[in-house]
């Protein structure tokens, strides 16, 4: 069985005590297919020591996350180029809008937002969609810039049926993680109306731990928990659910 975690921050400094021991506990369990999403510049060498480090597991992609949009953001695109321009990444992200933490920078958040898929249309690249509180602003730059050379996931899919139905319009995967065995987490409601030829898998690790985990840090190898909850929602089993969503993050990495 191969596993694929399509959104982990492995660098993150969580993981600094045992994240050999962390990344080796999931390729055990199958989990051997690592994509890792960018923050913001300060990661950088840590992400690149990562892929040296785990060269077969681990497919970085590069951008400049939302809630790290700040007055110095012109100089994190231009980072952001500079990588891209370089070497090879897998994905464009994360990208997109939050308005949880910080509603004063919406406009240079759609800026880098909409500045980041023209990158990702350049390079051939999918992009991995951030939205936080902001699907309206979100649909409203896709809209705009719907083409067949966009698609790529919409990691942490936390919407409505209408919403995922129309993420899936513009081409995107959902990223389905922890929030689909939380209680109050909604989506379990409606996800057997979605197919599965839509959905990836992810953790977003150290975040977001599925249940019986909710609440402490999370690693890829509880990406299990998701599928044991994906197995339940669609009625399929664990191993045919791993196959398929494997098979979607390969058609979007091409890797
Ligand atoms: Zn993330």
């Amino acid at each position: 069985m191969i596993i694929t975690d399509t959104h982990t921050h492995l660098y993150s400094e969580a993981f600094d005590a045992d994240r050999t021991e962390m990344i080796n506990r999931a390729i055990r369990q199958g989990v051997s297919r690592f994509f890792i999403p960018a923050i913001d510049s300060t990661y950088t060498a840590s992400m690149y020591q990562l892929e040296k480090d785990f060269p077969k597991h681990v497919f970085l992609m590069m951008g400049l996350h939302p809630t790290h949009v700040k007055e110095n953001y012109k100089a994190e695109l231009s980072h952001v180029e500079e990588q891209l321009a370089k070497r090879n990444f897998y994905a464009v992200g994360e990208i997109g809008i939050d308005l949880y933490w910080d509603t004063s920078t919406l406009e240079i958040q759609k800026e880098a937002f909409k500045y980041q898929i023209q990158l990702a249309k350049q390079y051939k690249l999918p992009i991995v969609i951030h939205c936080r509180a902001a699907f309206d602003a979100i649909f409203e730059v896709l809209e705009n810039e719907k083409s067949d050379d966009l698609f790529g996931i919409f990691h942490c899919f936390t919407g409505t049926l209408e919403q995922a139905q129309q993420a899936i319009s513009y081409n995107m995967k959902l990223g389905i993680g922890g929030v689909a065995t939380f209680k109050n987490g909604k989506i379990d409601q409606f996800l057997n109306q979605i197919h599965l030829k839509h959905i990836v898998l992810e953790t977003d690790s150290p975040y977001l731990s599925p249940v019986p985990y909710r609440g402490k840090r999370n690693e890829s190898a509880y990406i299990i928990k998701v599928l044991e909850k994906l197995s339940q929602i669609y009625n399929v089993p664990l191993d045919k659910i791993a196959e398929i969503t494997t098979q979607n993050s390969k058609n979007i990495f091409k890797i």
